[in-house]
């Protein structure tokens, strides 16, 4: 989506020239996973997909919305009467950044938005932090607030936990806000200190492949806080402030001290594991030996389905068949229960794993997944 016809539409339904364009990316996360509310180490990189958002000041305190993706007119809300725990709209996402970022203190007195998004929705690779970041960003320019990447990350994260009520970790927002070209940002959610970690797949003969399986996950839903207060309780049991604490090597008898408590074992093993593949994923990549991370992604898959038990026969038959069909590793990415996989390979095997994996959805009559590859892509940014 071009940051022209995004002005353009905006000057339609608004009647005046936006102020500025902007654009945030939808992520995919290499490994990392379930472990951002953990305090622990995450490694996403950016998409070229992306939301557009044409902005204006007001200084009425009015928040006029508007997406090209979402039926029906623009949405006018009052910013004194912005509060949580709304209506559970699409609107949730923008204004519930305007009120995280007036509830912080900075002087935002109303906006005109108009956007669009490429990312798509409930695939697990972030359509409502593009949303939310682009506004963020907007916001940040034209009232001069001045805050860094990582700081509108921390607001957007609060508006999507605490006014549109989704429990969701510090990832999402700060990929798409801080994320570089050609690179994975591995980020520690514990301090939010990034490293920007060269990831560049086709000057290897690497593709990596995003297969979205088209079934739509619920995020807010039960599943994702079950999962999140089963980590809390064994980190409680532990005696830790986070599973993060927890140390490799100190695993075995942390999961033993834990006895019968075999869910929270299952979730533990993990989260602290993972944390460890994120950390083998890095010093492989710096060491150049980008093929080398397949198995370790294949390794994050089993421990997902088999330990915290968010796969779902769609995302298991992505990774089985793309394994069976020579792929260098493959495994679930975002939230989990649907939403998309990711797939290593030679580019030379990009024709025969898609297809055998379309072929292998038609063979099981699951709906036909949507494969498209991911180009390590900018961060947030103004377009115009
Ligand atoms: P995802 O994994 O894609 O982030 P979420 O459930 O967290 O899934 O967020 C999806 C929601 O974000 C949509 O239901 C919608 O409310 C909002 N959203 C995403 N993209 C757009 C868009 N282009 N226009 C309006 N709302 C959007
Ligand atoms: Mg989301």
């Amino acid at each position: 989506m071009g940051a022209q016809q995004v002005a353009e539409r905006f000057a339609e339904l608004y009647g005046a020239e936006p102020e500025g364009v902007w654009a945030a990316p939808g992520r995919v996360n290499l490994i990392g996973e379930h472990t951002d509310y953990n305090d622990g180490f995450v490694m996403p990189f950016a998409l070229p997909h992306r939301a557009v958002a044409a902005v204006s000041r007001r200084t009425d305190g009015v928040l006029r919305l508007h997406s090209a993706d979402i039926d029906g007119g623009v949405v006018e809300l009052s910013l004194d009467a912005l509060a949580p725990g709304g209506d559970g709209n699409w609107t949730a996402y923008p204004a519930g950044v305007v009120w995280a970022l007036r509830d912080a203190g900075h002087g935002v007195t109303g906006a005109d938005v108009h956007l669009s998004s490429t990312v798509p929705t409930g695939a697990g690779l972030s359509s409502s932090a593009a949303v939310e970041v682009v506004i963020a960003l907007a916001l940040n320019d034209l009232f001069a607030l001045d805050l860094p990447g990582w700081k509108l990350a921390r607001l957007c994260q609060r508006a999507e936990n605490v006014y549109v009520g989704a429990p969701t970790g510090i990832m999402d927002q700060t990929a798409s806000a801080c994320c570089e070209q050609g690179h994975a940002l591995f980020l520690d959610t514990r301090d939010l200190s990034q490293r920007q970690i060269p990831f560049d797949l086709a000057a290897e003969g690497l593709r990596l492949l995003v297969v979205d399986t088209q079934v739509k996950h619920a995020h807010s839903g039960g599943e994702y806080g079950k999962r999140r207060a089963g980590c809390e309780k064994g980190a409680a049991l532990l005696g830790v402030d986070a599973l993060r604490d927890v140390p490799y090597d100190g695993l075995d008898a942390a999961l033993a001290r834990l006895g019968d408590e075999e869910e929270v074992v299952r979730l533990v093993r993990h989260v602290v594991t993972e944390d460890q593949r994120v950390e083998r994923v890095v010093a492989l990549l710096r060491a150049g030996e980008t093929r080398a991370i397949g198995p370790v992604l294949t390794e994050g898959h089993a421990s997902l389905r088999d330990d915290f038990r968010i796969s779902c026969p769609e995302l298991d038959l992505v990774v089985d068949t793309a394994l069976a069909h020579g792929a260098l590793g493959a495994r679930m990415t975002g939230g989990g229960f649907g939403g998309s996989a990711i797939v290593l390979t030679e580019a030379a095997e990009v024709d025969t794993l898609t297809k055998a994996v379309e072929e292998a959805f038609a063979a099981a009559g699951h709906a036909a997944p949507r494969v498209f590859e991911a180009v390590p892509s900018a961060g947030a940014r103004r377009l115009s």
